[in-house]
């Protein structure tokens, strides 16, 4: 029943991440009423009574995701439930129960996994969430972790990625690139201790950058500053894979085209800096450089005297009929299409 009968062989790296995902669950689609959504969103869409809740998981493998020769346990224990905690953010929810599961192998003695759970008891206790429950298992290599969010919220109110419409204007929270640049600066340290292990690393002038990578957040501000201004986003998204991934997303999802602004994406001063001194060109890294786990979404043009203004939010485009396309519009004014090149699992560079 289960027979491949040519043989056939695809690499994963023909279909890319996303092309996968679609591959593989094309056809399984939901048959309860109260599945809300399918496969295709930040988190999945369940009502339960009178509330929707929202499901969502992320794995994190040693070696694919994070490397321990820089990071810390407890930061990799912090960061693994923040960025599931980010997805609940980008349904425009908060956050209230975590699942954890890892599996291990028998290189961590005891004291490296207390750590790591010193690490997912501060995400707990910073973001008000309780860890009900999960699994452990062992690995014959590495460490592998799993964390899986619910959040809850009264019915119809979860912003799905898939509601822009043309002239809706595009919102990103906070700055971006911040967590791409600190994982080069990481990296580079690395090497340099490699071949001298008494070399001690300055990265103070880089701290921001450094901890944007290692101990990200989930912007549950961003939801609640949202609840105060009254603005129901009509379309959201987190991002972890970078801007242009997460724009296409949108303008996939919504049917919608993409016109963004160049001179609009927020940069902190650092990531500029640095940037020069990696001779990178800070747009490019805000585009496709991922991790940044801020919020993208988009509004009503009514709602911007709302939002106006605030330091947290800057309007970096607006949505278009799907003909006309998703583009960058640079600062010289030239229309660019964007293209996804975030991260992807199966590519050579990882
Ligand atoms: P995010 O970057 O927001 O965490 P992903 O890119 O991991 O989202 O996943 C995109 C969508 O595909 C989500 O709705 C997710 O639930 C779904 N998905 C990912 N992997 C699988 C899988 N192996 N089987 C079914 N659905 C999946
Ligand atoms: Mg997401």
């Amino acid at each position: 029943m289960f027979e491949n009968k040519d043989q056939q062989r695809t690499d994963l790296e023909s279909l890319g991440e996303f092309g996968l995902i679609d591959h593989l669950t094309r056809h399984l689609k939901p048959i309860h009423p109260s599945s809300r959504t399918g496969v295709g969103d930040d988190a999945a869409v369940l009502r339960h009574g009178q509330a929707d809740l929202a499901w969502s998981t992320d794995l994190l493998v040693e070696g694919v995701h994070f490397d321990l020769a820089y990071t810390p346990l407890a930061h990799l224990g912090y960061k693994a439930v923040v960025v599931n905690l980010s997805d609940i953010c980008a349904m425009n929810m908060k956050p209230a129960q975590i699942l954890v599961s890892i599996a291990v192998s028998n290189r961590f003695p005891l004291e490296a996994l207390e750590e790591l759970y010193k690490g997912i008891g501060r995400a707990c206790e910073v973001y008000g969430v309780d860890l009900v429950g999960g699994d452990t298992t062992s690995s014959n290599k590495g460490l592998i972790i799993s964390v899986t969010v619910i959040g809850a919220t009264r019915v119809g109110a979860p912003v799905l990625r898939s509601g822009a419409s043309p002239n809706d204007l595009l919102v990103v929270s906070g700055d971006l690139a911040g967590a791409y640049m600190g994982l080069q600066v990481l990296r580079r340290e690395q090497e340099v201790f490699r071949a001298n292990p008494n070399h001690r690393p300055d990265l103070e002038p880089y701290s921001y950058i450094v901890e944007r990578q290692l101990k990200p957040e989930a912007r549950t501000d961003v939801v609640e500053l949202l609840e105060k201004l009254e603005v129901t986003p009509t379309a959201m998204i987190d991002i972890s894979d970078g801007l242009s991934s997460e724009v296409l997303h949108l303008s996939k999802s919504g049917k919608v085209g993409c016109a963004l602004y160049e001179e609009k994406i927020p940069l902190d001063p650092t990531v500029i800096s640095v940037c020069e001194e990696f001779g990178l060109d800070s747009t490019t890294v805000a585009l496709s450089g991922g991790e940044d786990y801020e919020l993208l979404f988009t509004i009503r043009q009514e709602d911007f005297p709302k939002i106006k203004g605030n330091p947290n939010l800057s309007v970096i485009g607006h949505m278009t009929e799907a003909e006309s396309g998703c583009h960058l519009i640079t600062r010289g004014g030239a229309a660019i299409p964007l293209q996804a090149r975030g991260w992807n699992a199966f590519s050579q560079e990882g």
